[in-house]
Parts: C-alpha cells; sequence; structure tokens
C-alpha cells in the first residue's frame, strides 16, 4: 500500500449511497477521486468492468482494489478494516475512534447520558428535542446513515414544504438542526444492549462499549428480500431494493416492480424515467398504497409506461452476474397468493423475460440488538410501546428505554409519524432522567412490565 492510498469512488447523480460514501471519506479527511456515470455510457461500462460486472454505485477503490459499494465499504468501516487500509492511525492504538474516545477493551466505556439508535427522522427528531433538553444525546447512526429517507427523491407529503423537499435534504437539516443545539452524530452499530445493570451498556460491532443512562430505539426498518432462488446472486446484478439508486442503469430494459404498497407504487412510477416498460407484480388482488399513488400508477397505465400484474408472485430470478437478469419465473392465480395454492388448476406458472428487478415488500424491524433485554418485541420483531394517552407513551418493558419510529410502528410509517413519535420519546426520556434514580438499581429490580393491552 502507498503512503497516501488512492481512494476512487464511481458516482451517478441522484444516488444517496454514493453521497453515503462520500460523507465517510469526508469524515475521515481522506481524499478521493470521484467518477460520476450519469450519462457515461465509457464510464459507466468501466465501472462495471472493474467491478465485476455489478451494475450498482457507489463502487469504491482503494489502490485499484475493490472494496464494494455502500454495504461493503461501511462493513469494512465497522470492523476497523477500513482505516487499515487508508493507513489511518487511531488516536487510542486501535482500540477507540479517530476522535480517541475510549471504548471499553482498555479503559472505562465512555459514559453518555442518553444514546438513540439510528439517524433517521425519528432518531434526528428526539435528538433535537433531547439536545434542547440538555440531556447531551449521542446520535448513532447505523448501517444507513440518515434512514430510509436518503433513498428517495422527493418527499411531498412533509409538513411546511410546499414544493416538496428532497429526502435526503429533509434528513441532512435535521441533523445539522439537531448538532446546532450540541447534540453528536456518530457512525457506529448497536450489536448489544445489557440492561441488567444501571447505567446500560451498549457495545457496538466495532467492539466500542458506551455506557447510557437512558436509550431512545429508533433504529427503523431494512428492506425484506423474498429469500428466492437467484435473489441473492444477482443483488446488485440487476435485482436491486433502491429504485432511486439503480433505477438509471437498466435504462431501456423491462423492469418488474414487487410490491402493493406506497413504495411500490412510487418506485414503478420514478422507474418509467428510465424503463422500457415497468411491470408491478403483486400477489393479491388489492392493493395497500394510498389513492394518491394509485392515481398516479393508473396514469402511467393509461400512458402504456406500466403494466400491472395483480395475482402474481415471482419464484425465481434468473441470470449471471456478467449479463443481468434475464428473466424471472412468476406465478398466477385468478384469488392471489398463488404460492400458497401451488397444486391448484387454475395456477399457471410462466417465464418472463426481465433486464431488472426491485423489490419493494416491506421492511423487516432492526431490533436485534435488543434481543435478550427485557423490551418485549411483537410477533414480527417490532418493539412494543405504552402507547395510550398522556405521557410515557414511548416506554418499553425497560425503564429508560424508549422507542420511537418506523421500529415500533408497523402500521404508519410515514416521516411525519416517525417524527413526531421521535419527539414523544425524547420528551419521556427527559422525565425518566429528571425523576429516575439512573446508575442505581438494577433494570430488572425496576422493570413494572407494561400492560399487555
Ligand atoms: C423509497 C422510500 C420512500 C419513502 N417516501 C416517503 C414519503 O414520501 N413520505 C413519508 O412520510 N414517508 C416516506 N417513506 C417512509 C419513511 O422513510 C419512514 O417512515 C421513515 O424513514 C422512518 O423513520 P425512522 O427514523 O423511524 O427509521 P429509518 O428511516 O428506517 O431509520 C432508521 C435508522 O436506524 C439506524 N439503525 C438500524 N439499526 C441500527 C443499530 N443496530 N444501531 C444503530 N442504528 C441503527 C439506521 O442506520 C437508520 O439510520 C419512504 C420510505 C422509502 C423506503
Amino acid at each position: 500500500m502507498t503512503e497516501h492510498p488512492h481512494v476512487e469512488i464511481y458516482t451517478k447523480e441522484d444516488c444517496p449511497y454514493c453521497d453515503k460514501a462520500k460523507d465517510l471519506f469526508d469524515e475521515k479527511g481522506v481524499e478521493y477521486e470521484t467518477y460520476n456515470v450519469t450519462g457515461d455510457e465509457e464510464l459507466f461500462e468501466e465501472m462495471v468492468e472493474r467491478a465485476n460486472g455489478r451494475k450498482t454505485a457507489p463502487e469504491v477503490f482503494i489502490d485499484d482494489e475493490l472494496v464494494g459499494g455502500w454495504d461493503e465499504t461501511s462493513a469494512l468501516d465497522e470492523t476497523g478494516e477500513l482505516d487499515e487500509k487508508l493507513g489511518i492511525a487511531r488516536a487510542d492504538g486501535g482500540n477507540g475512534d479517530a476522535k480517541g474516545r475510549s471504548e471499553g477493551g482498555g479503559g472505562d466505556p465512555e459514559h453518555r447520558k442518553l444514546i438513540v439508535s439510528g439517524s433517521g427522522i425519528a432518531g434526528l427528531t428526539a435528538a433535537i428535542y433531547a439536545a434542547r433538553a440538555n440531556n447531551d444525546p449521542l446520535v448513532l447512526q447505523g448501517d444507513e446513515p440518515g434512514g430510509q429517507l436518503t433513498l428517495t427523491t422527493e418527499v411531498e407529503n412533509y409538513p411546511g414544504f410546499p414544493e416538496g423537499i428532497s429526502g435526503p435534504d429533509l434528513i441532512n437539516n435535521m441533523q445539522e438542526q439537531a448538532e446546532r443545539f450540541g447534540a453528536d452524530v456518530e457512525m457506529g452499530i448497536i450489536e448489544d444492549v445489557d440492561d441488567t445493570s444501571r447505567p446500560f451498556r451498549v457495545e457496538l460491532s466495532n467492539g466500542k462499549v458506551f455506557t447510557t443512562d437512558a436509550l431512545i430505539a429508533a433504529s427503523g426498518a431494512s428492506a425484506r428480500t423474498l429469500s428466492i432462488p437467484g435473489e441473492d446472486e444477482l443483488m446488485g446484478y440487476g435485482v436491486s431494493t433502491c429504485a432511486t439508486c439503480d433505477g438509471a442503469f437498466f435504462r431501456d430494459e423491462e423492469m418488474v416492480v414487487i410490491g402493493g404498497g406506497d413504495a411500490a407504487f412510487e418506485e414503478a412510477t420514478f422507474l418509467t424515467k428510465f424503463a422500457e416498460k415497468v411491470y408491478l407484480v403483486h400477489r393479491r388482488e388489492e392493493f395497500r398504497a394510498e389513492d394518491y399513488w394509485q392515481d398516479r400508477v393508473q396514469e402511467k397505465v393509461e400512458d402504456g409506461d406500466i403494466e400491472i400484474m395483480k395475482n402474481t408472485e415471482v419464484t425465481e430470478i434468473h441470470g449471471s452476474p456478467e449479463g443481468g437478469v434475464s428473466h424471472v419465473k412468476m406465478v398466477t392465480h385468478p384469488e392471489g397468493r398463488p404460492t400458497e395454492k401451488p397444486d391448484h388448476p387454475e395456477t399457471e406458472a410462466f417465464d418472463f423475460d426481465v433486464g431488472a428487478v426491485f423489490l419493494a415488500i416491506g421492511h423487516t424491524p432492526n431490533t436485534g440488538y435488543l434481543e435478550g433485554t427485557g423490551v418485549r418485541l411483537d410477533e414480527d420483531g417490532y418493539i412494543r410501546t405504552a402507547g395510550g394517552k398522556g405521557g410515557g407513551q414511548t416506554k418499553t418493558d425497560v425503564p429508560g428505554i424508549f422507542g420511537a419510529g418506523d421500529v415500533v410502528d408497523y402500521h404508519y410509517q410515514q416521516a411525519v409519524t416517525a417524527a413526531g413519535m421521535g419527539c414523544k420519546a425524547a420528551i419521556d426520556a427527559d422525565e425518566y432522567l429528571e425523576t429516575a434514580e439512573v446508575g442505581g438499581a438494577s433494570a430488572a429490580q425496576e422493570s413494572a412490565a407494561l400492560s399487555d393491552d
């Protein structure tokens, strides 16, 4: 490795993960070259060739060695290997972050009054309120800094922006606002929370450890996948969970969008900019998408840009990393959910040629780090909070741990509702921090179980 590694990032326009990659290197103070492949066929081909056929941005290289996209880059950062590759010496000799904070292993873990897991709209709203209440919040960003809103181009239903606002701009503004009041926002994925003693012990996936008097879990939800043959192998080679990120790479191809909610309808509409035709595939007859999106998709159907395939499911994705997606296998049944009726005489299986497949089939809550704590989760993994009226709505079963946003709310899952819950959680946490004897009794002793409502 050279003394100053050469970092190259292939980017494209409207690419939230490209911005995340650039922000990561900016945070580290590392210089890099960017190559914007939008509209530059030659550069695009070069990127695909250097990335072993992957058609997704960003693609990061260090000294000509492929690191990969955002997932691979952030994973490498978590383990500290990225810093090693970059030749960045850690201030504490390897056991702390670049700012030299303590992180367990050696000295005492850093103590924080309040930690917020997640830098989506719920976490950042909580941070604004908590910082203004002098609770000195530390926001840990997780593997998707800024959360789901960074994946969308226009947010048109967030109050206060009559012309709409881009998801990344909304999030950047909120982070700036939180930092203005003193919140710290850092990279870090919480792996484990120990609630058996006070303060809570919070361990990150990079081994760093904090203690905290209170925790707001605002860790949102991640895109669900189908677990069908071909999906993993072709992820990044024509299969994607982010239309805004990857749609432009499949220009003039026929594309399938799978799902029946707002996200699927929005993605299908967005993809008509690039696609020869978009096929919106949904396993049932009825859609969950709001009327606004159904009307917009209907216009595209009338223009011939979108075709809706109801009562149909994709069961296999075929292709290769070199050639991308070639076709999918689908099944259909007039009464829906065809994969549940494989032997029914009206169930039909068929092959369908497409160049790209976009998954928009809902989300799985990010609550793995709370398993083993007293925080009660429902059968799908969403956090159960007290709810109801009056104060304390965001309390979990563990005093001092609060839940906010999509990680709690499987029903509304909107930016404005997530922000509202982030505000409530910060106020609940403030009341807790004012009144509780933090650092005293064990969580188990203090635990006042919530009603089963
Ligand atoms: C494509 C798309 C378009 C959308 N458009 C709109 C729209 O127009 N209007 C609207 O109202 N809503 C929209 N939504 C929904 C909206 O984005 C979500 O409701 C909102 O982002 C939820 O915010 P949140 O903060 O609860 O969670 P998220 O946005 O999911 O953020 C969760 C955060 O938690 C972090 N995290 C996860 N695990 C950990 C961990 N272990 N440790 C630390 N941090 C962790 C993640 O990195 C992330 O920062 C859209 C969603 C998508 C996917």
